[in-house]
């Protein structure tokens, strides 16, 4: 059955609110309207039941304490709320703090600000295959280092970085690690105990619930709690860690998109991974000049970054009008520059401008996925049959005698 068009495989980019998260939000618009901060009638307590009803349910997908989260609105502020607070709050102890190149640029711009503020910054370099060189990491550590930031998994190729490994050697040297977990939450398993992570990003609109609302993971168990310190100020909502009347239904709709999310990870993991697979070997079986970018195993089940050697990434996505995809670079302006993601991997710019990402998720379907395949061959090969250069003249037929 032809499946109906367009076709959404831009799963990382946003995700629809799974229809059993949205009739959970519903009562709370109106019916159940308090405010969790009215303490005084039963309008509030309701609402305050709710929220923290949810923050079990996300408290409980990585392993933390519902006391350990604070509500955001997205993994933008709580990036930016945990490398802030915690470049003030350990001042005393260091003023150095590394990531990634390949972070989001919400964790980046937030270390930009703290380079222009005097803070030593180290970005380090990722290997061809995304994974961040332990060694490189172990080499970069000093005892004025008080915060590391690397994410779960990237939000263009996918790649999972190995975690525990990463908080073991952060912790050696005495430093705490920040995680923005965005793309990992909800699809991989995570254990913010288990993996050592002190602070990690959660948002709820990469996984199947309403944007604008997300969470800042913050260790209070197990050694030193970290300390913080609040971005918004005002009426002390949160433990006075942000401030500002919660959005109720986008709490209860993270809440239970959390819940779903763990329950069915484990099953939608296989079959998004074999959907994945499926569409990987139509490509390859069809085009030649196929790169997949990072790390072939240790990537999302959703995720496939292909560069189309050769083919210019906007044509190809005008070519593909009906499936909805990103391509591999910034597309903000009139000249579009290459993610940054890719040029740290070592790709060109040509290369990194020839790139796609498909990214697939729940309601992805096999003939979905068909399709995609085979519209992506169909435009690739007619692309490249335009830019081909025209065939040479024959060489001038010498007589061999001459
Ligand atoms: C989407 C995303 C963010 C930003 O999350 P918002 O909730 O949209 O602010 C941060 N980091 C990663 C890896 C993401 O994929």
């Amino acid at each position: 059955m032809a499946p109906k068009l367009p076709i959404y495989l831009d799963y990382h980019a946003t995700t629809p609110v799974d229809p059993r998260a949205l009739e959970a939000m519903l009562p709370f618009f109106h019916q159940r309207f308090g405010n969790p901060a009215s303490k005084t009638h039963r309008f509030g307590w309701e609402a305050d039941e709710a929220v923290e009803r949810a923050r079990e349910q996300l408290a409980a997908l990585i392993g933390a304490e519902p006391k350990e989260l604070i509500w955001t609105s997205g993994a933008t502020e709580s990036n930016n709320l945990a490398i802030q607070a915690l470049a003030r709050c350990y001042r005393q102890k260091g003023n150095h703090l590394v990531t990634t190149a390949i972070e989001h640029k919400s964790v980046l711009y937030a270390y930009k600000r703290l380079a222009e503020q005097g803070y030593q910054i180290t970005v380090l370099p990722v290997g061809r295959d995304g994974l961040l060189d332990l060694e490189k990491l172990r080499a970069a550590l000093t005892d004025a280092t008080i915060l590391v930031s690397v994410m779960a998994a990237n939000n263009e190729i996918g790649v999972l970085q190995p975690l525990e490994e990463i908080s073991r050697i952060v912790h050696q040297r005495g430093a705490l690690l920040h995680s923005d977990a965005a793309q990992a939450c909800g699809k991989i398993p995570l254990n913010v105990r288990t993996q050592g992570i002190d602070l990690l990003s959660f948002t709820a609109h990469k996984v199947y619930g309403p944007k604008g609302i997300g969470a800042l993971y913050a260790r209070r168990r197990g050694g030193k709690p970290v300390e913080l310190v609040p971005m918004l100020e005002g009426g002390g909502h949160e433990r006075g860690l942000r401030s500002g009347t919660l959005n109720v239904p986008a709490i209860v709709g993270a809440g239970v998109a959390a819940e779903i999310a763990q329950q069915e990870m484990a099953e939608e993991g296989r079959r998004l991974a074999g959907l994945r697979e499926r569409l990987h070997q139509k490509l390859q079986a069809e085009l030649s000049g196929l790169r997949l970018n990072g790390h072939p195993e240790r990537r999302l089940p959703g995720n496939l970054s292909l560069s189309f050697v050769g083919v210019e990434g906007e044509a190809l996505l005008m070519g593909l009008h009906d499936v909805a995809l990103s391509s591999g670079s910034a597309c903000t302006s009139a000249n579009p520059t290459p993610s940054h993601v890719l040029k740290a991997l070592g790709l060109s710019d040509a290369d990194a401008h020839s790139t796609l990402r498909f990214g697939l998720g729940r309601w992805t379907t096999p003939e979905e996925v068909d399709y995609a395949a085979e519209r992506t061959i169909e435009v690739v090969r007619r692309l490249r049959e335009l830019s081909a250069p025209p065939p040479r003249p024959a060489a001038d037929p010498k007589p061999r005698w001459a």
